[in-house]
């Protein structure tokens, strides 16, 4: 159990983030400081030497104005200062004799080495930093030329210095581990917070998944790249919803209009069965039965259709045409019928256009838009075809002069399975303008409609030339 805590816990975002916060600022942490301790270092031991040189240019001065007798006269002066533990002064000759020295005995065997002593020339001071055997801190010793030949060697001990640096150690040692303490708070406190809209994103997603559909992760206060993901979340929670919305609407229309023209079949072979039929009201039957069933078959390939449209599957065959020549093709289908419900369909087309289209595709959506017209024009009405070639776009208008579409109603026209008000005495599935406009946009173009007519519908598909 606990175990699995453990690597649960080791496996968390959160956890791994405040890790390496921690480790990523506990070491920048080190760095510095260890910068900020040599410089203090550095900065100690330059104080010191210029200490050093200060008291040596006293002291070649002093050789200047009182000669050799001046400089011993004021080393014994030092020599009763009483501060032997701190520094010490030894003049010597060139070769290392010594001239004068204070008390040297705190100091034990420190030693004037000859191959220093060779190489100081006039101008120039050489600093050493020694260890003293016996000596808990370390002495910085300068040697110098102060005289004609007489060397100034002087010794002051490091013990101040060490002791402040010491102290600066011990606060470093303690510092660390809570400066590690400190940035594993931080940076499990940023973790947190900038991981806190993905918690969100996680737990708007299971009460989702639990039937809550209409939860959301809220978007505000939360860092771009988060807040990018809970609207992009929200925004494939918002199109599964609908989605799911329209597939429900869907079942259900197709279960209601299933069933009315199964219930007719049924219908039509129980009142055959019962009565006593006679040949010719089978024939009957059977001829209602067919018209039935392509129907259904009719509504089941444009939802097919439809679907392929919308999946991106459709297969499209690419021609150049006559448009001219497929709308009268088209025009002339429909005649028998118009003229029979005594409306008048008349066309007004240039000689030739030219399109690369799907020939296929565009008689259904002219089938369409011309049985539709039909369909909704009353007896005595007009319904004409028109077309306008433009360089870049051909514009195809099917006006009638029918039961027009309400403003209400306009918005939905191209929704699957939406059928107006005024339709419903007429057949129809409600599928045959969203068959319209899927191909419409199959082949790149547009669709629009207009009832602002004073009778009637223009629909206007718009093709890329
Ligand atoms: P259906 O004709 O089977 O009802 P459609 O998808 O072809 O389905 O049309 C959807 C709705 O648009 C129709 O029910 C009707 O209300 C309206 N409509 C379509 N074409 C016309 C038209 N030419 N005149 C008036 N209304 C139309």
């Amino acid at each position: 159990m606990l175990f699995d805590r453990l690597t649960n816990l080791n496996k968390s975002l959160i956890f791994r983030m405040t890790v390496w916060y921690a480790i990523i600022f506990a070491i920048t942490a080190y760095i510095s400081l260890s910068i900020f301790y040599l410089r203090i270092q550095a900065i100690t031991l330059e104080q010191t030497d210029a200490e050093l040189i200060k008291e040596i240019d006293e002291f070649a001065s002093l050789m200047q104005k009182e000669g050799l007798s001046g400089v011993i006269a004021e080393l014994k002066m030092e020599a009763e200062e009483e501060q032997a533990e701190e520094v010490f002064y030894r003049l010597l000759t060139h070769a290392g004799q010594e001239i004068q020295t204070t008390d040297l005995k705190p100091w034990g065997a420190v030693e004037a080495p000859q191959e220093i002593l060779s190489t100081l020339t006039e101008n120039n001071n050489v600093l050493k930093t020694l260890t003293i055997p016996g000596h808990e801190y370390k002495a910085r010793i300068i040697y110098s030329i102060i005289g004609t030949s007489e060397i100034l060697q002087i010794g002051l001990s490091l013990q101040e210095a060490e002791e402040y640096l010491g102290i600066f150690r011990t606060l470093l040692l303690i510092l660390m581990p809570s400066i590690f303490i400190v940035a594993t708070f931080i940076g499990w406190l940023i973790a947190k917070k900038s991981l806190a809209g993905i918690e969100e994103v996680t737990q708007t997603a299971t009460e989702i998944s639990k039937g809550h559909f209409n939860k959301r992760v809220g978007t505000h206060d939360k860092s771009t790249e988060v807040e990018r993901l809970a609207s992009t979340f929200n925004h494939m929670v918002n199109q599964l919803q609908k989605l799911i919305t329209s597939m429900k609407d869907m079942t259900d229309t197709i279960a209601h209009d299933l069933r009315s023209p199964l219930a007719r079949i049924r219908g039509i072979a129980e009142m055959t069965l019962l009565g006593k039929a006679e040949k010719k009201e089978f024939e009957e039957m059977a001829a209602s039965t067919i018209e039935e069933c392509d129907n259904l078959t009719d509504m089941v390939n444009a939802m097919l259709d439809i679907s392929e449209a919308e999946a991106g599957i459709i297969e499209l065959n690419i021609v150049e045409l006559d448009l001219t020549a497929l709308i009268k093709e088209a025009c002339e289908l429909f005649s028998s019928v118009a003229i029979e419900k005594h409306i008048d369909l008349k066309f007004d087309l240039p000689a030739k256009v030219t399109l690369k289209s799907d020939k296929h595709k565009l008689q259904r959506i002219l089938t369409n838009l011309l049985e539709n017209a039909i369909k909704y024009t009353p007896e005595g009405g007009s319904i004409s075809v028109t077309i306008e070639a433009k360089q870049q776009y051909v514009n195809i208008m099917v006006k009638d002069t029918g039961i027009g579409i309400s403003d209400t109603e306009l918005p939905y026209i191209f929704n699957r399975f939406y059928r107006g008000d005024a339709s419903r005495t007429h057949a129809g599935f409600g599928l045959g303008l969203s068959l319209v406009k899927v191909f419409v946009e199959a082949l790149q173009g547009t669709i629009s409609v207009s009832n602002k007519d004073p009778r009637g519908s223009i629909f206007k598909v718009t093709m890329p030339a």
